[in-house]
């Protein structure tokens, strides 16, 4: 990533005002390092070392704060789960010290996972395909990078060594010593084999027990922190604790993931039928098998799993084996199971994010679990710790108010979707509604196909309620598994043929599904990069009307699933390539690498107009006396590098802090940042360090530049919000 021009302005910094304030709030200063002796030693403890936590530890401690990861297991796990990455969180890992590049080297080439295949057997006829991938996300026109396709577990190794960056460690607990070493000692350390299992509320913070095997004795340590962070997955302990509750729809399908690899038949994929998922359907077994890396032969197989009927000990490796050869079609030679796991699909959000006096908050699956489809679940987790890591940050800092952890409810919780002008979603249930429609969407392939998955949850809900008390289990077994078998013939080669009146009926109406892009979605880039926040640390527009109506006429668009990028406040930064104006720069980067990865830095843009200079002066001004760090960006027309090869430097004069870029269109789009995201050029945009838009207004709008400006900062800070 290039690094961009700005020392910060060194001079006239300091008004004490806010530090007065600061050193008049209890709650504050415990939840700083240091204090008194009884105060939390540790800023923050994060439970759970999976992708969520440990992002959020990333981030945490590349803005310098301190923290610690307790985790359950002893190793990480090797069972595969998430595997898409979407456009949204790959733009936050090019900010993990070049994590995003990492994964595009390290996952398979897009060839091989772009499709979706509907077929009777990985070797019978194909039933129908559908290719997710489009020119535009080669030609990283709305993003300067792309989706991938990479295992948790990877994901999970690259996350580890980016730690290991910036001088995180993992420790066993052998090599910690027993339960009285020093909190100081734990700082910035994964400890593995740490079983968070109490947390008790003290006047200044929180003491959490950890329990850990210490030479084959189970010992507890107690932790002293300000903040206690629950990124420990769906059935999340700390979540207990705190005594939050989810809502939503519990076990909408059980089912058994199969962990295997197989060079053959990554092989013979690789060359005959390459893709990410496979929907297999035949008379002896249904499933689906997500390629993970069809390189190196490496799949996880889904299929259903009716309990208590089935009893998961009846998929043993050598079941498995026998169900993944009838899927296949062929047998490989070579198949190994690795490991099996059974799990339940939900679809719920946390009743509220934050708890325990604004000191335990919930991020990842802890907050929300989602149905796997459209692939949501980690992707929402990794944003939900890009949203709080800077808040936190600030917060520790003694700049913000402790009230902003509120806001990082009201926006992961309820954002604003650009839907419809005013019709606020809420992330997590959104994304559940979504994931939900995507699991629906599904479904109706083999119910097209005569398989409808609801009549055989119905047919087991009807044994398990009617037969459950009368038949002896292994009778219900066999008529659960009788009736299923006879519902799998209506995918036999006889049915299922273009020469069969129902079969070629059902084929129709599966080809009609696929086309009309009614099956299951690999991409949803409304919502991906479109999601809005409404209410949280941001202000309200004071903007022209003609904006609001220009930005109405998008909805349509909005609603057919395409992205419509919007400079409209809670939005993401719209991307657009720009290339430094001074001669002395070089390169061409994206507009959201304004904004620096490396330090908590708000950005305010404006185009070269003498107005909008005078507010950005302001604005650099009393961001100094918020001490926030900041810088000007400001944006020039296409061609203006020769013409104006002073810059801005007569305008925002004794700043430093600011960057003169020049604009560059696509070929095929001859309009400027501002006509493309259909906002005046007299628009001053103040960007959050996590890349949304947290005010937008027009100098003419601004009455009294120093005051308005200092309310919006307090506004964004939360100093001006009632305590909670
Ligand atoms: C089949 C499948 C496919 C999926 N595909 C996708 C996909 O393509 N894209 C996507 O975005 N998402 C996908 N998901 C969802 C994704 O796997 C999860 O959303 C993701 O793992 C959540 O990460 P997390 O860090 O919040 O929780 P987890 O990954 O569950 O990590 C939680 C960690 O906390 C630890 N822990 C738990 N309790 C404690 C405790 N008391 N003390 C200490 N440690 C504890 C656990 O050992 C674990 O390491 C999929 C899920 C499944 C099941």
């Amino acid at each position: 990533m290039p690094s961009i021009a700005g020392g910060l302005f060194s001079a006239g910094r300091g008004i004490s005002w806010l530090r007065l304030r600061r050193l008049q709030r209890p709650l504050l200063s415990s939840l700083s390092a240091g204090g008194g002796s009884d105060a939390p030693h540790l800023p923050v403890v994060i439970v759970g070392a999976g992708p969520v936590g440990l992002a959020l530890s990333f981030l945490l401690a590349k803005f310098g704060i301190k923290c610690t990861v307790l985790e359950r297991s002893m190793e990480f796990t090797r069972h595969p789960r998430a595997h898409f990455i979407n456009n949204r969180t790959m733009e936050i890992f090019r900010k993990f010290d070049g994590l995003a590049g990492d994964i595009e080297r390290a996952q398979p080439p897009v060839d091989l996972w772009r499709k979706f295949i509907y077929c009777t057997s990985l070797s019978g006829s194909i039933l129908g395909s559908v290719d997710h991938m489009k020119q535009e996300d080669f030609d990283k026109v709305v993003s300067p990078i792309s989706v991938a396709h990479f295992s948790q577990y990877k994901l999970v190794d690259l996350l580890l060594k980016k730690l290991d960056g910036v001088g995180f460690q993992t420790c066993f607990p052998d090599e910690l010593g027993g339960s009285s070493a020093q909190d100081l000692l734990l700082e910035n350390k994964i400890l593995m084999g740490h079983e968070c299992s109490s947390i008790e509320l003290t006047d200044d913070g929180i003491l959490v027990g950890a329990s850990f095997n210490n030479g084959g004795r189970m010992q507890e340590r107690k932790l002293h922190c300000g903040l206690l962070l629950g990124a420990d997955g769906a059935r999340s302990k700390v979540r207990e604790l705190a005594g939050i509750s989810m809502k939503g729809e519990r076990d909408l399908q059980q089912l058994v993931s199969v962990h295997f690899v197989s060079r053959d038949l990554g092989k013979y994929l690789s060359s005959e039928r390459p893709g990410m998922l496979f929907f297999i359907f035949n008379p002896d077994a249904i499933g689906v098998l997500v390629a993970h890396d069809l390189e190196h032969g490496e799949f996880v197989l889904q299929v259903p799993f009716y309990p208590p009927q089935q009893m998961f000990e009846d998929f043993s490796a050598k079941v498995c084996e026998q169900i993944i050869v009838k899927l296949v079609g062929w047998e490989p030679a070579d198949i190994q199971v690795l490991d099996i796991k059974p799990w339940a699909m939900h679809a719920e959000v946390a009743e509220k994010y934050v708890g325990c006096d604004n000191r335990v908050i919930l991020v990842g699956d802890a907050a929300h679990r989602f149905p796997p489809a459209g692939g949501f679940g980690m992707n929402t987790g990794v944003q939900d710790a890009h949203n709080l890591a800077w808040k936190l940050c600030l917060l520790l800092n003694g700049i913000a108010d402790p009230s902003i952890i509120q806001t990082y409810e009201s926006e992961r919780k309820p954002v604003r979707f650009f839907l419809h002008a005013f019709c606020s979603f809420n992330v997590a249930t959104f994304n559940t509604e979504l994931s939900l429609e995507n699991f629906k969407a599904a479904m109706s392939i083999p119910a097209t196909l005569g398989l409808d998955p609801t009549i055989a949850n119905s047919v087991h809900r009807v044994i398990n309620s009617s037969l459950g008390s009368i038949i002896p289990r292994n009778l219900q077994k066999v008529v659960l598994e009788g009736l299923f078998s006879i519902g799998r013939t209506q995918v036999s080669d006889y049915i299922l043929s273009e020469n069969n009146p129902l079969g070629s009926l059902r084929l129709a109406r599966l080809r009609s599904i696929l086309d009309e892009g009614k099956s299951l979605q690999l991409q949803f880039p409304a919502e991906d990069l479109g999601f809005r926040y409404g209410k949280g640390a941001l202000v309200a527009e004071d903007c022209a009307e003609s904006t609001y109506q220009a930005e109405d006429l998008k909805h349509s668009k909005r609603s057919s699933g395409e992205y419509i990028p919007s400079a409209k406040v809670g939005s993401r930064l719209p991307h657009m390539l720009v290339r430094p104006l001074s001669a002395s720069s070089e390169g061409v980067f994206s507009t959201l690498d304004l904004v620096s990865g490396d330090k908590i830095e708000f950005v305010i843009i404006i185009a070269p107009l003498k107005e909008s200079y005078k507010l950005a002066q302001a604005m650099l001004r009393i961001a100094d006396e918020f001490e926030l760090s900041s810088k000007v960006c400001v944006m020039w027309p296409q061609g203006s590098r020769d013409v104006e090869a002073k810059g801005s430097i007569s305008e925002l004069a004794p700043w430093t802090n600011y960057v003169d870029v020049e604009e560059i269109p696509r070929a095929t789009v001859n309009s400027s940042w501002w006509e493309m995201y259909q906002v005046s050029n007299r628009s001053v945009i103040l960007v959050r360090p996590d890349e949304h838009i947290a005010w937008r207004t027009e100098p003419d709008m601004v009455r009294d530049a120093y005051s308005d400006v200092r309310r919006v900062f307090s506004q964004i800070l939360s100093l001006n919000r009632p305590q909670v």
